[in-house]
């Protein structure tokens, strides 16, 4: 007999499974996604967007159209609970849907630091949503004063956000901001001295101002006030300080890892419900914790797939091989990049030129189910 499959958000991990939608009804099962949005966002390609690299056209999946082509169900509308001994999941407006199956690709969010989710002037970097309309913004602005734009957090997110915002501001000859990263006491400290220095040299030579007096004490509209008391008016403050897995698993009283993401075994199944799967920024791979990368999250799609399918067919599960270092490049805004593979380090067009054309490929492979 047919099985209720369950798909939470519709992020990178679950590209395969979308695609495949189909091969799940053939065989007689039903799917539901259920996604906040009709479309996904490739965060991967945010920060080029919010520099108009890319419009928000060519970053994004039709999530809900590719379901419903496929005789999917699409609910727009956001898990909040889950109700893993009933096998419910319950949603933001109240209603509840049942499952055999379910599968988690709910992301990360970015801690708003007990900001209100309407303060003025102040973005998170992800949803990638929101770039867009930080853009709109920078423009309105620069087009008229001098302006101060402080990005709080010292990794990579923060680099490639603030390179792009003076690319987005160059090529519409605006009034350059004065843009300054709020790294804490290290600028990118996850990562060896010399991808650190080129990251540096790159937004230094563009007069980007990265501070490592210590960390920020506190965040409004309009100020970032540093640990040392000292007040830095700001029109408009970015925040990229990490992200968290997504709540919802916490909030349920599921098995999670330390960082609140659900715990799952090798073959990417809750240690505690074996109906339960998830993939992304919002598991915590119980044998080898990985890093919030979109890398990883492409990497587990064909066994998610292949794990969903097995759950509903009572098949043996695949188990999940994260596999070697990964490629890694940062788009440094102007068409430059930054690119690290174990011993290789490049920076310069040719990197950027790589993550150009491997970004716009996977695009346009997940595009063309459209
Ligand atoms: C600015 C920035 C740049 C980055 N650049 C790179 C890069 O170049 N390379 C790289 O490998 N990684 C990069 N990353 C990290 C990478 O983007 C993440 O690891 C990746 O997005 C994780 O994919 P995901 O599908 O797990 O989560 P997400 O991309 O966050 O997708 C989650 C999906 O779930 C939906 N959702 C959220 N909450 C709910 C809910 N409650 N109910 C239902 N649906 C929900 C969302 O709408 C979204 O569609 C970057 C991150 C940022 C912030």
């Amino acid at each position: 007999m047919g099985k209720h499959l369950v798909l939470v958000g519709g992020g990178h991990a679950h590209m395969v499974t979308l695609a495949k939608l189909r091969t799940f009804i053939e065989m007689g099962h039903r799917v539901t996604v259920i996604g906040p949005s009709d479309h996904h966002y490739y965060s991967g390609m945010g920060p080029g967007m919010l520099g108009k690299t890319y419009t928000p056209a060519e970053i994004r999946f039709a999530t809900r159209h590719v379901v419903e082509k496929q005789g999917g169900a699409f609910i727009r509308d956001k898990a909040v609970q889950i109700l893993a001994s009933e096998k419910k999941v319950q949603l933001a407006s109240g209603e509840t849907v049942g499952y055999d199956v379910i599968s988690f690709n709910a992301g990360s969010y970015v801690p708003r630091l007990d900001l209100p989710e309407d303060a003025e002037d102040i973005y998170a970097v992800k949803p990638i949503e929101r770039l867009m309309e930080a853009q709109a913004r920078i423009l309105e602005l620069t087009a008229q004063n001098k302006i101060n734009i402080g990005i709080l957090g010292g990794g990579p997110s923060s680099a490639e956000v603030s390179g792009n915002i003076w690319q987005l501001v160059r090529d519409a000859g605006g009034t350059m901001p004065h843009i300054t990263i709020f790294a804490g006491k290290r600028f990118m400290s996850r990562f060896p001295d010399n991808v650190r220095s080129k990251v540096e040299n790159s937004l230094l030579r563009r007069s980007i101002e990265i501070n490592t007096d210590g960390y920020v004490q506190s965040v409004q509209s309009g100020m970032v006030t540093l640990s040392s008391g000292e007040p830095r008016p700001m029109n408009l403050i970015f925040l990229a300080v990490g992200v968290k897995p997504n709540p919802i698993f916490n909030n349920s009283g599921l098995p999670t890892g330390p960082d609140g993401g659900l715990l799952v075994n090798e073959f990417l199944q809750s240690v505690d419900y074996p109906e339960m799967f998830g993939g992304g920024d919002c598991i915590y791979l119980e044998k080898q914790p990985l890093d919030k990368v979109g890398v990883y999250a492409v990497r587990q799609n064909p066994v998610l797939y292949t794990n969903l399918m097995a759950a509903l067919e009572d098949t043996p599960l695949q188990p999940f091989d994260p596999g070697e270092d990964y490629l890694l490049i940062f788009n440094m805004g102007g068409g430059i990049g930054v690119l690290r593979k174990r011993w290789l380090l490049l920076d310069g067009k040719l990197a950027f030129f790589i993550k150009d054309y491997i970004d716009r490929k996977f695009m346009k492979k997940f595009q063309a189910i459209e």
